[in-house]
């Protein structure tokens, strides 16, 4: 499941340039740590030092959660307000993935509608 760039203009960020590696998260909010406990899994978080292209389609993602591989991808070069968004918006497909949702006949309009608007609350409520 993934979340699509915004429209917009995306300046890129200098310091995306300075990452030692994906992990490296120095410098961001701190809500951006390298993992989250999701009811119990570890999901890791790692931020991308270039765009995050969806396989397939090309499209441009603010970032992207594999279920696999338990891990969030942040696009690192979208501003730090959006990538906190982001991450909620991922972090709220690997809460319907932890309470099984996923393995029920929603379709992925659905999970994105659910997500988008959860994570949207999230940050309205919390920043
Ligand atoms: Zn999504």
């Amino acid at each position: 499941m993934s979340r699509l760039s915004p429209r917009g203009n995306h300046k890129k960020r200098s310091r995306s340039a300075n990452l030692k590696n994906d992990t490296d998260l120095s410098g961001y909010p701190s809500l951006l740590k390298p993992h989250w406990i999701v009811f119990g899994q570890k999901i890791k978080v790692v931020i991308s030092p270039t765009e995050v292209i969806e396989e397939g389609t090309g499209r441009i993602l603010a970032g992207n959660y594999s279920y696999l591989d338990k891990r969030i991808t942040l696009n690192g070069t979208l501003p730090p307000e959006e990538m906190v968004r982001t991450l909620y918006h991922e972090l709220s497909h690997a809460l319907l993935n932890r309470v099984g949702l996923v393995q029920t006949d929603m379709t992925k309009d659905q999970h994105e509608l659910i997500c988008e608007n959860f994570s949207n609350w999230i940050f309205e409520t919390f920043g």
